[in-house]
């Protein structure tokens, strides 16, 4: 199986900036393990007290090292902790995947932003750098956040885990966040999408033959729909809407629905009868832009069949939530009239890229684009526009099995 990344190892430029996250994160978990109270109003509150000094020689309260001298922040640390505890994440599994001896593996730059991500070898957390403004976000909206989390157990918003920053001595701050692997299976996901329900420039830019199981799909790239049972379609979406309406009381856009497949027949990836490049190939630039998405089969009947004959759904339900693991019983079912063909899959989703807030610069970017192509196509719109865009694409891929 292909992994993702390549391996943080000395010599590194950020090997570093790795050795400090861990030292820091052995340091932040460590101190804050034994004590489990009440959260209070002022532990939603990013006081500067949190910084703590690593120097190489070590201190009262941190070991010896032998990375350069620094200092750590953490944000939040005691809410952090009660959400960690919230999400099951057990500390002592939490500490050795992020600061155990195996090193860390650097994803080679997913998105845009230029943040950097890292992956944990148990493939259980991601730690991204993010920007200021990202950080301030997040701890402005951790309070309704804490609350969105603990009343909705299916949540599919992005499960944080700690929110930190590493200061060199003489050097630039680094912020980051430790987040969940909404791909950390047992299964090998096959194909993966990036989804925000716009359509300017969401195709991926790797031509053809470069695409494999580790490439990040984007809207465009999608020509089929997802067809989920009854309760499941339902559940589904009324989570979408309840995590839509916090994100967009929140003001933030430019979020995604980031979606693996697992094929469970014996399924190839490079016999794939599923054209995913058609769209590509078939539509200009200019024509794709004006049909906004309207391409996507609907008509046509689902290619890929979820959540027939579930054994066990209301537990699977109930403990993984809506990162719905599904599949079975398609084997003996009939293609839907005009559809081609149906597959078994196993669907892992959730919202991600949450900390951008529609400000200023998001509201020029909407104002510059809007000269060249159709404003309703393009990523940067108002919190209430986009979270509508977002809930109807997201009707229009997901069908309910009647
Ligand atoms: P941009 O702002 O340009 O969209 P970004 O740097 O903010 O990009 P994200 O959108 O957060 O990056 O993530 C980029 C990619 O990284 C995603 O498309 C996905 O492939 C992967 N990724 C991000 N978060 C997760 C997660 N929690 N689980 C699994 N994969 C993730
Ligand atoms: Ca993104
Ligand atoms: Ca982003």
């Amino acid at each position: 199986v292909k992994k993702p990344g390549k391996a943080l190892s000395k010599g590194h430029k950020n090997y570093d900036l790795m050795l400090n996250l861990q030292l820091g994160i052995r340091y932040t978990v460590g101190k804050h393990a034994s004590i489990l109270r009440e959260l209070r109003p002022g532990d939603f509150d990013p006081k500067e007290k949190y910084w703590t000094r690593f120097p190489p020689e070590g201190s009262k309260s941190t070991p010896p090292h032998q990375s350069v001298d620094f200092r750590w922040k953490d944000y939040c640390p005691m809410v952090f902790r009660h959400l960690r505890e919230l999400f099951a994440i057990d500390t002592a599994d939490y500490m050795v995947a992020i600061c155990g001896n195996d090193t860390l593996r650097e994803m080679s730059s997913p998105g845009k932003s230029g943040s950097l991500f890292y992956l944990t070898q148990d493939d259980r957390f991601i730690i991204k750098t993010v920007k200021k403004s990202e950080v301030k976000v997040l701890i402005r909206m951790l309070p309704s956040y804490y609350q969105h989390v603990l009343q909705y157990k299916n949540s599919l918003v992005t499960k944080f885990f700690g929110v930190h920053c590493v200061k060199p001595v003489g050097g630039q701050k680094t912020r980051f966040i430790v987040m969940g692997n909404l791909f950390h299976s047992e299964y090998r996901i096959h194909k993966r999408f990036d989804l925000k329900g716009s359509s300017h420039g969401r195709i991926t830019d790797k031509p053809e033959k470069e695409i494999d199981e580790i490439t990040t799909l984007k809207d465009l790239d999608l020509n089929f729909v997802f067809r989920l049972e009854q309760s499941w379609f339902q559940e589904l979406i009324w989570q979408i809407n309840r995590d839509c309406q916090f994100l967009e009381a929140e003001g933030i856009m430019d979020y995604s629905l980031l979606i693996g497949l697992h094929f469970r027949d014996d399924y190839a990836v490079d016999d794939a009868p599923l054209d995913l490049c058609a769209a590509k190939t078939s539509l200009h630039h200019d024509e794709i832009i004006m049909q906004d998405m309207k391409w996507i089969p609907i008509g046509r009947g689902p290619l890929i069949r979820l959540g027939a004959n579930m054994p066990a759904r209301a537990e699977r339900v109930s403990k993984v939530g809506l990162d719905l693991q599904t599949g079975s019983g398609c084997s003996n079912s009939t293609p839907s009239e005009s559809s081609g063909e149906i597959f078994d899959v196993i669907l892992y989703f959730g919202i991600i890229d949450i900390l951008q807030y529609y400000d200023i610069s998001k509201k020029l970017e909407h104002a510059y684009k809007s000269f060249h192509v159709d404003p309703t196509s393009i990523s940067s719109v108002d919190p209430k526009l986009y979270s509508k865009r977002f809930r109807d694409f997201i009707h229009r891929i997901f069908v309910e099995d009647k």
